[in-house]
Order: C-alpha cells, then sequence, then structure tokens
C-alpha cells in the first residue's frame, strides 16, 4: 500500500494564492514517481485571516481534490494552526509534512523526507543548511534565539523551524500531549521514536511580509524556555546562595571593620541584615519555585513513557486480518 502524505499549510494571509500551484506541482510529482499515494492532500489551515485567504482555499478544494482546507474560528497563531492541521490529518494520512505558505522553505526538501521515512525514520527535520536570503538582523537574533534557547535548557535542533515531516504513529501519541502553550518544535523530540534530518536553503519569502517579528520571536523563546525547562527557576535558586555567600563574607568584613573603628554607628548590622535577607529571599524563592515548576510539569499531565514497538505487532496484525477475511467470507457465503 502507497503512503498517503498530508501537507499541512498554516495561512494567515494570501501569499498562498502564489505558492499553491508550486506544492500541487510537487505533489504530482511525487505521486507520479510514486513515492506517495494519489490520495494525498495539501491541507490548509485558515488561522482566522481577516482577508481572502478562505474563499481562496475553497476555490482550490473545488478546483482540484487535492486540495482540502480547514478554518479556525478566530486566529490562534502559527503553533495552534499547524496543530490543529495536524490533528485534523492524523487519522487520514500516513505521514504528516508541516510547511509555511510563504514559500520560504524549499519544497524540494519534501522527497528527501519521505525516502528517510521509507529508511525508517518516523520524524523528519527540515534544517536550514544557509540563511543567505535572511537579513543579518534575522540572522543575527535567529542565533541568539536558539543560543538562548539551549543554554535555558529546551533542548531545540539547531535551525530548525516548523518544517518537518511526522508519521501518524508519532501523531497518535502527540495528541497525548495535552499542554496549551505549544512550542512544537521542543516538544516532538520529546515525543521520541527515529528521527533525522534533511538539510535545505531558507529563501526569501515570495511575497508579503513576516508576521513574526523580534517581539513575537522573543515571546516565543519565552513561551519555549518556561514550557520546557525550569532552568530559570534553578537559576535564581543558584543566585540565593551566591548572595548568600556573599553576604556571609559581607557579615565578617564589616564585623572586622566595626572592631577596628572605622564605621559609622549602624552600618555594619544595616549591611549585614539587608546582605544576609536578600541570599534569604532569593533561596527561598527558587526552592517555592522549584515546587512550583514541578506542578507545572504535573499540569502538563504529558505522558510518563510511550512504547514504540511490541513484539509480535505484525503477528497480531495479520490474525485480525484474517479474522476480517473471515467474517468477510461468511457473510458472502
Ligand atoms: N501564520 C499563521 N498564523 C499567524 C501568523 C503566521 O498561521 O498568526 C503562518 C503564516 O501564514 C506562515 C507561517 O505561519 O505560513 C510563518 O509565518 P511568517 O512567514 O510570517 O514567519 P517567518 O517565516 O518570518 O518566521
Ligand atoms: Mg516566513
Amino acid at each position: 500500500m502507497q503512503t498517503k502524505l498530508y501537507i499541512v499549510v498554516p495561512c494567515y494571509e494570501e501569499v498562498l494564492l502564489i505558492t499553491a500551484n508550486l506544492f500541487l506541482e510537487e505533489l504530482n510529482d511525487l505521486i507520479s514517481k510514486n513515492k506517495i499515494s494519489d490520495e494525498s492532500r495539501i491541507l490548509y489551515v485558515d488561522d482566522g485571516s481577516r482577508d481572502t485567504t478562505w474563499e481562496l482555499i475553497q476555490d482550490f478544494a473545488k478546483r482540484d481534490e487535492h486540495f482540502c482546507g480547514i478554518s479556525l474560528s478566530r486566529n490562534r497563531g502559527h503553533q495552534n494552526a499547524i496543530l490543529a492541521g495536524l490533528m485534523e490529518a492524523k487519522d487520514r494520512a500516513d505521514i504528516t509534512i508541516s510547511i509555511d505558505c510563504d514559500g520560504q522553505d524549499d519544497i524540494k526538501a519534501m522527497e528527501q523526507m519521505i525516502d528517510e521515512y521509507r529508511n525508517g525514520a518516523e520524524i523528519v527535520y527540515g534544517v536550514r543548511s544557509v540563511r543567505k536570503k535572511d537579513s543579518l538582523f534575522k540572522r543575527f537574533t535567529a542565533e541568539v534565539f536558539y543560543g538562548l534557547m539551549n543554554d535555558m535548557g529546551a533542548e531545540v535542533i539547531y535551525n530548525h523551524a516548523d518544517y518537518r515531516l511526522v508519521s501518524a504513529k508519532v501523531l497518535k501519541e502527540f495528541a497525548n500531549f495535552r499542554e496549551v502553550n505549544l512550542f512544537l518544535r521542543g516538544m516532538f523530540p520529546l515525543v521520541g521514536f527515529k528521527s533525522t534530518s534533511v538539510y535545505y536553503e531558507r529563501r526569501e519569502r515570495l511575497a508579503g511580509k513576516s508576521h513574526y517579528p523580534l517581539r513575537k520571536m522573543l515571546a516565543l523563546a519565552f513561551d519555549g524556555i518556561t514550557s520546557l525547562s525550569i532552568r530559570p527557576i534553578r537559576i535564581i535558586t543558584s543566585l540565593g546562595v551566591v548572595v548568600a555567600i556573599v553576604s556571609f563574607i559581607l557579615v565578617i568584613w564589616s564585623i572586622v571593620r566595626e572592631l577596628t573603628g572605622g564605621t559609622v554607628p549602624g552600618w555594619a548590622s544595616m549591611t549585614c541584615i539587608i546582605s544576609f535577607l536578600g541570599g534569604v529571599q532569593l533561596i527561598c524563592m527558587g526552592v517555592l519555585g522549584e515546587y512550583i515548576g514541578k506542578i507545572y510539569m504535573e499540569v502538563k499531565g504529558r505522558p510518563r513513557y510511550i512504547v514504540s514497538e511490541r513484539t509480535g505487532d505484525k503477528e497480531t496484525a495479520n490474525k485480525v486480518d484474517e479474522a476480517e477475511t473471515n467474517k468477510n467470507k461468511e457473510i458472502i457465503q
């Protein structure tokens, strides 16, 4: 049986008008090469856009059966739009590829992704090899973004955004990740399974302008860090310990100064109290934060483990098939 692919494309603007034909051409090309089945689809997710995006999607769906779409009731942002598309596709497709609608991600990399899937990978990350076409500022901020993420304990794949192939098997498990703050590129690695990367060149936007200014990128980084890691809390605790140590040294120093008579009355006791309390408070905050961090992780209710395979998976499947055939035979007789 051939692989059914759903290409999930979040859209917030009419750029899709320009890229739709490119996507369709690529899909048809993959179908003609027998890499995917003819039942594969391009699934557009209209993220509550205010222009005619949804009308365009409906038009495409009428024109060619390879197009289909869903429309969100309001703008929920890029990450939610991708998730909506993936969940829509999970029971219909064997594999999904999420890609932006603006033509920045090289669609030619899809073929390689599918080949990697055929070689056994369940997740294939699209990684930008060069960012020649991005402005120096965008490149610099992106570098800082990935550096900051990793330093803060949110492990992400360097230069991978949301262009990735995910199999239906992984998506079924991913559906059990019930958190509301989404940071998909950091969450998929948590699901596990065999994964690999494919490299491509990031292009300029074909039209329109980016909806990810620095402000949104910082917000995404902050969301990513706080939803994947409690390292910031640990930093507070460590800071508390450092301040407490420094204040201890200060206490000794101010006592010495007091004894040698080089201070105005009250200075030593004030310095000691202020620095000591500062240290104690930071440590206490860190400890409280540690508990809040634990509660936060519990509230997410993430699956504690995921079984990737079981012995006898194939035989069980065959037995079910046999039973099904026998039942059908009985009905025919
Ligand atoms: N997008 C979306 N909802 C939004 C903003 C953006 O679905 O609220 C989509 C947009 O249509 C595009 C993708 O997310 O397909 C990436 O957005 P953009 O190109 O603006 O970001 P950049 O590539 O500059 O990071
Ligand atoms: Mg873009």
